[in-house]
């Protein structure tokens, strides 16, 4: 038997079937996850696909038709029993930082410690408003902060009450572009530091690959893959993942003696796969030679700075990106002799197509 000290310790979040609709909408489909103690989840998909209803059903704003949700090992909602958003011990961080127009900065991070002793409050608002770099805005109103500052509030504001997770739904969505990047560091440290675990939401994949531990990528209700960021990149298990995380082109595969070919030639693989699979082509998978005698041709050309991207037409007619450096200047209409760069690291998914988003 094991002893207690070995016992793994709970999931802050177990969810199995999860499913809802709207009318004939399936919003959340047959949802299984885990969140493990500690962990930053980056929830990631195109618009429409379900990560804020998938959000709401955790925190419980809305209910779920079928499957279990548990927070911190209780079962909270499963189609009857049902708890109360109140006491799942579930905090919520939004884009539009929903503060109190009317209270301060420390008021606001104090609001959900109404029910402490004053004295017990005010420790916690300034411990708070310490972790989140923001005491010498205490007395601010939030229309007098900055957005990104506006976010730390609604960061200390969400943990006050020491929730068993945190839910954030597009935080960095409002913010200006040249301030999220700054201000999504920050606010890993600053959850790191909590040491909350959390689910962010988010539509943008740099996004998701940078912020979180695991990354879940969702399409049309459903969860198609969820790992570590580099291997949800770098090993997508279907088109859908491939296309989504990064760019890519797929490419049909032949048998040949010993493994498998593409229009770009051979790539590791076992020959029995080739007639259901896609080789996936990323654009720093394809190199390129300026030869007037290819049959592949420059269809356009996009500068950007550091690199140019070029999109190839391939004899089959087929489209493949290739990024090059800066001095390798190709203009539209350039014929080119296209190859793989590596033949190892070409990742081989089934040739199902996508689901539609
Ligand atoms: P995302 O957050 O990924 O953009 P949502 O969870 O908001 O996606 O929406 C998923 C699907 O459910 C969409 O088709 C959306 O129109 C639909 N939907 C979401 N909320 C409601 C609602 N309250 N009533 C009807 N349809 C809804």
């Amino acid at each position: 038997m094991n002893s207690p000290a070995t016992e793994p310790p709970p999931l802050p979040l177990k969810l199995r079937g999860v499913t809802k609709a709207f009318g004939k909408t399936i919003a959340v489909d047959d949802v299984s996850l885990d969140l493990h103690p500690g962990e930053l989840l980056g929830l990631v998909g195109p618009s429409g696909c379900g990560k804020s209803t998938l959000l709401r059903l955790i925190a419980g704003l809305e209910r779920i038709d079928s499957g279990t949700i548990e927070v911190g090992c209780e079962l909270v909602d499963d189609g009857r029993k049902w708890t109360d958003p109140e006491q799942r011990g579930v905090g919520l961080v939004f884009q539009d930082h929903a503060l109190f127009p009317h209270l301060t900065v420390a008021d606001n991070v104090g609001f959900g410690l109404r029910r402490r002793s004053a004295i017990e409050r005010q420790t916690e608002v300034v411990r708070l408003l310490n972790l989140v770099g923001l005491e010498h805005l205490a007395k601010r109103y939030p229309h007098e902060v900055s957005g990104g500052e506006r976010q730390r509030v609604s960061l200390a504001r969400a943990l006050a009450p020491g929730p068993r997770l945190l839910l954030l739904d597009e935080p960095f969505a409002s913010l200006d572009p040249n301030r999220r990047t700054q201000v999504r560091s920050d606010l890993i440290s600053l959850l790191r530091a909590a040491q909350t675990p959390a689910v962010l939401v988010t539509h943008d994949q740099t996004e998701a690959l940078a912020v979180g531990d695991r990354v879940a990528v969702m399409c049309a209700g459903q969860i198609q893959q969820v790992g570590a960021p580099l291997d949800v990149y770098a090993r997508p298990v279907n088109r859908f993942v491939a296309g989504f995380m990064g760019e890519a082109r797929f490419l049909p595969l032949t048998a040949a003696s010993g493994g498998l070919v593409t229009e770009l030639g051979p790539v590791v693989g076992d020959s029995a796969a080739a007639a259901n699979s896609l080789a996936v082509v990323r654009p720093s998978d394809v190199d390129l030679e300026v030869d007037p005698a290819g049959t592949a041709v420059i269809e356009r050309a996009e500068y950007r700075g550091a690199t140019w991207s070029y999109e190839i037409r391939l004899a089959s007619d087929l489209l493949v990106l290739s990024t090059q450096p800066r001095s390798v200047v190709a203009p539209a209409g350039t014929r080119v002799h296209p190859r793989l760069a590596t033949h190892h690291d070409v990742v081989i998914i089934p040739a199902d197509e996508p689901p539609e988003t």
